[in-house]
């Protein structure tokens, strides 16, 4: 035979067995060992989803919780505990010791924030969000009844008990999606989960980091821009990042956007020079109740208060709606800016 050079015909089909076996070896390490799996959902009033290095199983535990802490926290569901806990306003009741220490949590934000978080703004948003229905602005007197029935400062919490008075209600979906996203990352860790990145509608949790052992990076969006536009990216592992602005969820009424995060001294949707806050946290509750805080706050105070919680381990992008950007010092090399629309300003 011509062209067989010095392999003789009885090695050749070795060679190709060889050749297949090296080339299906190189193919399988570059997989990742194991694949992440994915699960989406709508909850909270928002999309969710989780992605993470476990088996189904755990994802479906992981969905039964959400759902359950939806069901018990939600302000609008009549049956949750919070919608009983509101109708029974007026004389004194009981809360589960979870509802009962998550409550605990949001009068301290509420303190520290000077009341710009308030747990208690149910008679407010009901009028905003319309409950789901007719989507046009309350009346001003309505407004005027609904301020004379909040405050957080009005809150008898005794361990378990609780005493609103009569007109008064909690909502606490400012803080319940954090919540959740730390009991979610809970029950991934205590199933030994390494991997996961769980996403409350932009309150985000992650666990270690990417299956493929590189840090997580999330998209922060661009406020002023279309969903899925990001203003920068955060490279971060076993960390939560909530983000708040007014570009979520709003309605419009007569060409005017009326947002659904309210501000307690004036009781109508937040009229923030900031158009967007990102908290990165330990806890997710924290960044949750901080994030809506912040944004009510608005630029000045907003800062101020920063610049104290960055002594704490907190770290913050503050998009304000004129194109000024600003990052906490300790985001040096975790947070990096790709709009060029925004310019980085020191605090
Ligand atoms: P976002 O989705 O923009 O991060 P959140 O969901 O954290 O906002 O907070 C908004 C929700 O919190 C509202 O739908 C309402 O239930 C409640 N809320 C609105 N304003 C406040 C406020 N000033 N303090 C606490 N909770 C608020
Ligand atoms: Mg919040």
């Amino acid at each position: 035979m011509t062209g067989s050079g010095t392999v003789r015909p009885f090695f050749r089909p070795l060679f190709a067995v060889i050749l297949i076996a090296l080339a299906g070896a190189l193919f399988f390490r570059s997989l990742p060992r194991e694949a992440p799996i994915e699960r989406r959902g709508f909850m909270m009033g928002t999309a969710v989803s989780i992605r993470a290095l476990a088996d189904e199983e755990t994802l479906e535990a992981a969905f039964g919780l959400l759902h359950s802490l939806d069901e018990t926290l939600s302000a609008h569901l009549e049956t949750s505990e919070i919608g009983r806990v509101n109708a029974e306003a007026g004389s004194p009741t009981q809360l589960s010791p979870q509802t009962a220490s998550l409550l605990a949590e949001a009068l301290a934000w509420a303190e520290r924030t000077d009341g710009a978080f308030d747990p208690t703004l149910r008679p407010l948003t009901r009028l905003w969000s319309g409950d789901g229905q007719n989507h046009r602005p309350p009346t001003e007197e309505a407004v005027a009844r609904g301020l004379g029935d909040i405050g957080w400062k009005r809150v008898r919490l005794d361990g378990d008990s609780l005493l609103l008075e009569t007109a008064m209600g909690l909502d606490l979906g400012g803080i319940a999606k954090g919540h959740a996203a730390d009991e979610t990352a809970r029950l991934l860790r205590e199933r030994h989960v390494a991997s996961a990145l769980i996403d409350l509608g932009g309150n985000i949790v992650v666990i270690g980091g990417r299956p493929d052992g590189g840090p997580w990076r999330i998209g922060i969006q661009d406020p002023r821009k279309s969903r899925g536009e990001c203003l920068g990216v955060v490279e971060v592992r076993d960390l939560s990042v909530v983000s708040s602005g007014n570009y979520e969820r709003f309605f419009e009424w007569e060409g005017r956007r009326y947002g659904h995060i309210v501000d307690p001294s004036t009781g109508c949707p937040a009229d923030s020079d900031l158009s967007g806050v990102t908290v990165l946290s330990e806890r997710s509750l924290d960044g949750d109740a901080l994030a809506t805080a912040l944004f009510v706050m608005g630029r000045e105070k907003a800062s101020a208060l920063a610049g104290e919680l960055e002594k704490e381990g907190f770290a913050f992008i503050l998009a304000g709606d004129d194109g000024t950007l600003y990052a906490s010092p300790s985001l040096e090399g975790v947070f990096r800016l790709e709009s060029k629309e925004y310019r980085l300003e020191e605090r």
